[in-house]
């Protein structure tokens, strides 16, 4: 059996560190808002090189919140992508904006720049793009776009931690930016979690306002606010994980490179690099088109694989009747044919080995 992800070859490394950690907040009961959120806070701040870095309940709530502190609101538009998880437009949705979605770039399934240009309209107050499975988008056009109308950069980072274009950040191009700490993230969690950064002082203030009830001092409440902090506990375990990140991301890239290599002669997609940026490999997904004979193998030998995305946004249920008429033909040939490996740092060589032979066989039978 080889899971997507294998998370217990990671947890075997830092368990000491994780468990002394753990101790010590149960024995001082700094249970919310504690020393280990600030750390990570000022840790995160510091390895992503933005200024300020905040603590929230979950990838979900980490762009809610940040759409909300950039003053995105009823009736405004967001362009953004319809292949990427439904969390991405529901913050949207939640701020009361409308999500326009765009087509993406047939090679790095990224939202594509020219795209984003025909879709603004003067309802246009923000560009939400993805870092879609830890490859950076093209910031260089996305950034020059926003300049030149004055439009508010979102990114969502919650697949992309540790991803850098040309030695910067993903999540400090933009004006704020939302990671995820979901236990299967490049960097996860044991649980829920999330992060804001921004380079900006007034939507940082806001966003630890918005984040903890509206307060800054105990009960004392400025505006409606939410409780969508990160946990004390989690901090602990990604403060241990945070050390070991750029590792792991060299070691994801090292295991998609090596599939890619051995899988270069079948009738296969593999993943494009176009190298505007680093890919950290959140996901290795490739396209075939046959996809479903693939996938019964893989699960007939006991090998994890699974489909991100199926369905793209613009033709979920939640969202079929306000995008009626909306087409977006390179989504819609990507989702039909896309499928993702196992990926995870600690994939060996023999599993990497035996998955590509399982597929090859299939292909050539
Ligand atoms: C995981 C994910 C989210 C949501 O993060 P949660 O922590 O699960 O709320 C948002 N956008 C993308 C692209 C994601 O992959």
């Amino acid at each position: 059996m080889i899971p997507m992800v294998n998370l217990k070859a990671q947890y075997a490394e830092i368990k000491e560190e994780i468990e002394f950690g753990l101790a010590q907040t149960i024995d001082n009961c700094t249970f919310i808002l504690g020393p280990n959120v600030q750390a990570f806070e000022q840790e995160t701040a510091a390895y992503l090189g933005v200024k300020h870095a905040i603590g929230v309940a979950s990838g979900t709530d980490a762009l809610h919140l940040a759409l909300l502190a950039e003053g995105i609101g009823e009736g405004d538009e967001v362009i953004t992508t319809a292949f990427t998880f439904i969390a991405t437009a529901e913050a949207i949705k939640y701020v009361g904006a409308v999500p326009v979605f765009v087509d993406i770039d047939p090679k790095t399934f990224n939202i594509c720049p020219e795209a984003i240009t025909k879709a603004i309209t003067p309802k246009t107050k923000a560009i939400m793009p993805v870092h879609l499975f830890g490859q950076p988008a093209d910031m260089g056009k996305i950034s020059a776009i926003c300049q030149q109308h004055q439009l508010k950069l979102i990114e969502d980072c919650c697949q992309s931690f540790g991803a850098r274009i040309n030695g910067k950040q993903t999540g400090a191009i933009g004006s704020s930016a939302g990671y995820s700490f979901f236990p299967s993230k490049n960097l996860g969690a044991f649980g829920d979690g999330g992060l804001v950064v921004t380079d900006c002082d007034e939507t940082a203030a806001m966003l630890r306002q918005l984040r903890n009830h509206g307060s800054n001092v105990r009960y004392y409440h400025d505006v409606v606010g939410y409780n969508s902090r990160l946990d004390e506990m989690q901090a602990v375990i990604l403060r241990a994980k945070l050390k070991r990140i750029d590792q792991y991301n060299q070691a994801r890239r090292r295991v998609a490179h090596r599939y890619s290599a051995l899988m270069a002669d079948l009738p296969l997609t593999t993943p494009y690099e176009d190298g505007l940026g680093e890919h950290v490999y959140h996901q290795y997904t490739l396209l075939s088109e046959h996809r479903e004979d693939v996938l019964q193998a893989l699960q007939a030998a006991q090998i994890g694989c699974a489909v991100y995305y199926p369905v793209p946004l613009h033709q979920q249920n939640v969202f079929k009747q306000e995008c009626a008429g909306v087409h977006l033909p390179v989504t819609e040939a990507v989702a039909a044919t896309c499928f993702s490996l196992p990926i995870c740092p600690f994939l060996a060589d023999e599993s990497i080995e035996k998955i590509v032979g399982v597929i090859r066989d299939r292909l050539q039978a």
